[in-house]
């Protein structure tokens, strides 16, 4: 795979349609997830990782409610079977089964009858959007509440209200799945996405969707690296996970979260806590190349569960591909982030350029000039003004030259195309063009990595 498929206008009319084809199916995905209520523990998140065992041999893992990971205690397992406002004369004004936003998550079990203000006092809107239902947890601090739209809640006459939410807080399990597929070498490339929200089509369903495809997409033919793909609750499935792997983290070389890619918003990427790690180098690289808007921030302590693996215990290479960020789209966390607000080709778009920055990773060798005494005859080998005359021709001489010159064991590609200005895809030919001519042997690549 090369960077050039980045480039639409190149794109032949059969593979925009197979990637029209597979945004549908990324869609249809997202669909299937859709209506399943999920939280951070429950039937919900095991429904989910069952219906993504239909795209991936998922591994599916569980943790004891009460288990100690690290400073936090895994929570007791939520599960909801019913929830409703029933009026005065028994017609139920919210219905959970209608949206599953409108339960807080975790809320704990009631049933009573209660005054208008005392349903308020449990009642979250969004005034300033009043049609919207808004997605609200209480994880931590028992509470019980209902989330409906601002109309709804200021359309009910003063009177007497049932209120039922029929859900259980009970040792369980915290549940997560995991798929690993060997590369080469036991250097990892870790993708890492949260599949602990309820009907939220960008965040999460689109990250979701997208790892499982990536992961379909990438076990086809084994790569240099091995991935590691986890599908977690958000933060506390994460911190499960690192507890239960801290001694097999130095493998991860690099790692992305993904999260909020189908929107129609340009692509942001947050970079790791390191700054300049090979993968933070290698998203600014494609999204370099292949033109397009984006927007690169600097890591900071707060998002999404880069927290966890860029803590200082850890500060691992791990950055956040996203289109829109989290709480920068009106529709963030309500229910109006729902299937037509995000779009097939979107998805695709941020898949592809996903798969693009694992090229890259994968392409990154350090080399070593086999001539590294004044420059060698590229004429002589066939190399010098071969590929015509022309522009390109001459950009591709270069590459080479850029190449020959840094390839001294110490600089990859990355650092080359750093300092050219160039695309990563012309080093990378270039390269291999040398390569072949003996003008190249390949470096120290992978450090501490082993074969598999
Ligand atoms: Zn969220």
């Amino acid at each position: 795979m090369s960077l050039s498929r980045l480039k639409e206008p190149a794109a032949p009319p059969s593979s925009h349609f197979q990637n029209q084809e597979q945004g549908e199916e990324l869609l249809r995905l997202i669909g299937r997830l859709y209506p399943i209520c999920r939280s951070l523990t429950g039937s919900g998140v095991r429904e989910t990782l069952a219906i993504l065992r239909d795209y991936i041999p998922l591994a599916l893992h569980s943790v004891r409610s009460g288990t100690p990971v690290f400073d936090w205690t895994v929570p007791p397992e939520w599960n909801l079977r019913d929830a409703y406002i029933k009026n005065s004369s028994g017609a139920k004004v919210v219905d959970w089964r209608n949206c599953n936003l409108h339960v807080l998550s975790y809320s704990a079990p009631v049933k009573r009858t209660v005054s208008l203000s005392e349903l308020k006092r449990h009642a979250f809107t969004l005034p300033e959007r009043p049609d919207w239902i808004p997605y609200r947890t209480s994880y931590y601090k028992e509470n019980w509440g209902f989330c409906l739209s601002e109309r709804q809640l200021s359309s009910l006459p003063e009177e007497d209200y049932e209120v039922v939410i029929d859900s259980s807080l009970q040792p369980g399990e915290l549940n997560y799945g995991e798929f690993f597929i060997p590369g080469r070498t036991d250097a990892e490339i870790l993708v890492s996405t949260h599949i602990c929200h309820p009907s939220l089509a960008n965040d999460n369903l689109s990250g979701v969707a997208l790892a499982a495809f990536l992961a379909a997409s990438l076990q086809r033919e084994p790569r240099r690296y091995s991935y590691r793909f986890l599908f977690t609750p958000g933060c506390i499935g994460t911190i499960a996970w690192l507890s239960l792997n801290e001694k097999r983290v130095d493998k991860i070389h690099h790692g992305l979260i993904v999260a909020c890619v189908g929107d129609a918003g340009k692509i942001h990427y947050k970079k790791s806590r390191r700054g300049d790690a090979e993968i933070d180098r290698a998203v600014a690289q494609v999204l370099k190349d292949c033109d397009a808007p984006h927007e690169i921030r600097d890591f900071s302590p707060y998002g999404y569960d880069e927290r966890q693996f860029c803590s200082p215990g850890f500060n691992l290479p791990v950055g956040c591909f996203m289109r829109t960020p989290h709480g920068e789209f009106a529709e963030y966390h309500t229910s109006a982030d729902n299937l037509d607000f995000i779009k097939g080709e979107c998805l695709m778009d941020s898949l592809n350029k996903c798969l693009a920055v694992f090229d890259v990773l994968e392409n990154n060798h350090t080399y070593v000039n086999q001539n590294p005494k004044c420059e060698p005859q590229l004429g002589r080998r066939g190399l010098y003004g071969s590929i015509g005359g022309d522009a390109q021709g001459k950009t591709n001489e270069l590459a080479m030259l850029w190449v020959l010159n840094y390839s001294d064991g110490r600089n990859s590609l990355l650092d080359i195309a750093a300092k050219s200005g160039l695309s990563f895809a012309l080093l990378e030919t270039a390269a291999a063009r040398l390569l072949d001519a003996g003008l190249l042997a390949a470096g120290e690549n992978d450090a501490g990595a082993k074969l598999i």
